[in-house]
């Protein structure tokens, strides 16, 4: 759960950059840093906190130039500290090179491990890390084929955006695809994002999407490109990206989030109708489902829970004494619109359970009479190792229970979640998934998982 963006040659690199930034803010609110190239030199600002409050206008100031690189992070792999904020900047006989990382690598441990017994020192705890360690290792001599040697040897998730200091840019797609990463041109200027979503708002234009296993390296000359390997066959697009993580107003994979969002509530409804007075949204990833729902089975929808805007993501808190205060602090119910009713509640996911089991409480307080829970995505039974944050399987509530048992622990009247095949035909593609990966809700992991994930797999007590 990380975001990237980048921009190439333009007169206020920091500055768009910074924009663009600030539209993938939903990717992360852990740290958020930019790097800038100048005269042969990458400068860099990063900072704990959200991105309005890592920069101002003297830390943009610092950073002068042409090009720029961005990053937004939530952990997922490494600690939640300073050192770990990218984009990272390193020296090596190549020059001088940094990199922001979108995904997870799932054999960085063994990588480090080798890594550091033929004398590489780590300054991080994060697994980007490696992919530079590699590179600095690597006989190619230019860029391209050292980071082509490097990327060879991980395995994983990896959207990533890289800036020289002699001003390329370079966009990488691992060759499965997990993660989302887009080019876009804004003038005469080349821009890249996780999402689109950042183009709107600096008005630029959508191009298309990095390939799965595809390198591109933006430079004065324009835009080439090369590969690292040809696509997985079939790639597998992370399905969460539509069904949570990615903003509404973005196009992924080419499809429209909030379409592929309203369409899982249709079939959502044509699968688990329920008799009930008014359709209402756990805002805000819940409302396009909420309004599918609601268009499909007729009964009328309501804000019926009223959302703070001053929090951030509760589950996106590390700590857990933050998240469980979270929901209370993030959400309140509208009486005016519950009471007395039968209320159906649309959420897009169901992790531990602890928001549903609060919200249900919440909505009772507030008079309704009967409390129908519908989840448009299927049980979470398995934890993501390719870069969205999730629990470990023991507390995935899924992972271990009927959804009947999960119904009485969150103490709603009924209970029911979309389909694989239903979320599927959803965002476009056939009944059996192909081209997603849908491991959380499968435990079917298209790319061999590490030592290190395989342990957590086998130790969870479900
Ligand atoms: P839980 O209390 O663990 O069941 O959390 C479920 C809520 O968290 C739902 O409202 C989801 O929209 C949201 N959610 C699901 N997955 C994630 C995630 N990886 N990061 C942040 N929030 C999430």
């Amino acid at each position: 759960m990380c975001g990237v963006f980048g921009i190439h040659g333009h007169d206020e690199a920091a500055n768009i950059a910074y924009l663009g930034m600030h539209a993938l803010q939903h990717r992360g609110q852990e740290s958020a840093g930019l790097v800038a190239v100048e005269g042969n030199k990458l400068r860099q600002q990063v900072a704990m906190g959200l991105v309005s409050d890592a920069f101002n206008r003297d830390a943009l100031a610092k950073l002068p130039g042409t090009s720029a690189i961005g990053h937004i992070r939530y952990s997922t792999a490494g600690t939640s500290e300073l050192r770990n904020a990218q984009p990272f900047v390193f020296e090596y006989s190549g020059g001088a090179i940094s990199i922001a990382h979108n995904g997870n690598l799932v054999n960085a441990t063994e990588l480090r491990a080798e890594l550091e017994a033929s004398g590489s020192i780590f300054q991080t705890s994060s697994d980007t890390e490696v992919i530079v360690h590699l590179m600095a290792k690597a006989r190619e001599p230019d860029v391209l084929g050292k980071l082509n040697a490097a990327l060879k040897r991980v395995r994983g998730a990896y959207s990533l955006c890289l800036l020289t200091n002699d001003e390329k840019m370079i966009g990488v797609r691992d060759p499965n695809g997990f993660r989302p990463l887009v080019i876009g041109r804004l003038k005469d200027s080349y821009v890249l994002s996780s999402e689109t979503c950042s183009f709107d708002l600096i008005e630029a234009e959508f191009i298309r999407e990095i390939e799965p296993g595809e390198i591109v390296i933006f430079e004065k000359g324009g835009m080439t490109s090369h590969r690292i390997a040809a696509p997985a066959e079939p790639p597998t697009f992370c399905v969460f990206e539509h069904v949570y993580f990615a903003r509404p107003d973005s196009l992924v994979n080419s499809k429209s989030v909030y379409r592929a969002r309203e369409r899982m509530g249709q079939k959502l409804a044509q699968e688990a109708p329920i008799d009930g007075d008014v359709v209402i949204p756990v805002p805000d990833s819940g409302v396009p489902a909420a309004i599918g729902y609601s268009k499909e089975s007729g009964i009328p929808f309501e804000m019926g829970l009223i959302r703070s805007h001053y929090v951030g993501r509760t589950f996106i808190e590390p700590q857990d004494s933050i998240r469980h205060f979270g929901v209370r602090l993030k959400l309140s119910p509208v009486r005016s619109i519950v009471d007395g009713k039968r209320v159906i509640v649309v959420d897009d996911s169901l992790v531990r359970g602890t928001t549903s089991r609060k919200i249900v409480k919440m909505l009772r307080g507030a008079g309704a009479r009967e409390v129908h829970l519908r989840i448009s995505a299927p049980p979470t039974t398995h934890p993501c190792f390719y870069g969205i944050n999730t629990p470990t399987r023991s507390e995935l509530v899924a992972a271990s229970h009927s959804v009947e048992e999960i119904g009485r622990y969150v103490t709603c009247d009924s209970l029911a979640y979309l389909s694989h095949e239903g979320m599927m035909t959803a965002v476009g593609t056939s009944p059996n998934g192909a081209g997603f990966c849908s491991a959380c809700f499968t435990g079917d992991y298209p790319v061999a998982l590490g030592t290190s994930d395989l342990v957590q797999l086998r130790r969870a007590r479900v």
